[in-house]
């Protein structure tokens, strides 16, 4: 069986090992986000743990949205919208947020896409290093 080859078309293949890593970084998902959703890796900066958030979102990787979000601001469970299908990252800022720091900010833009409708989410979010370990705090400004 084979389908024509309109990106708008085709449905949202899963993420696999070899993918492309969800993040928008070159390398393939085992080799990029993986490692720090599978724990062999801590995000080294404020943006990266943006990133690998991000992806978790469109892994399903609640188990890490949670241990990634600052214990004072988690919620105590999170429910992902299985119709959503996330389609690009936007980086479009950050502050702080690399080794040398304690406190960083990455402002994104995350496109998805949910029964048929592209849509996307501004935020502009606030991470802390929390036993050495990148977390995500709160957002500072969404839309
Ligand atoms: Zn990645």
């Amino acid at each position: 069986m084979s389908r024509p080859k309109d990106a708008s078309r085709r449905p949202e293949p899963a993420v696999t090992p070899a993918s492309p890593c969800p993040c928008g970084r070159a390398e393939a998902y085992r080799d990029c986000c993986a490692a720090f959703h599978q724990g062999r890796a801590a995000a080294p900066t404020a943006e990266r743990l943006m990133r690998s958030r991000y992806s978790a979102f469109a892994v399903g990787d609640t188990g890490y949205l949670l241990r990634t979000w600052h214990p004072t601001t988690r919620p105590g469970s999170l429910d992902l919208e299985p119709a959503q299908r996330w389609t690009g990252l936007d980086i479009l800022g950050t502050t702080g947020g690399s080794a040398f720091h304690t406190e960083g900010t990455v402002e994104f833009r995350a496109h998805f896409r949910v029964h048929g409708h592209a849509d996307s989410q501004y935020e502009n979010s606030r991470f802390v290093r929390e036993d050495g370990k990148w977390v995500y705090l709160d957002a500072l400004s969404s839309v």
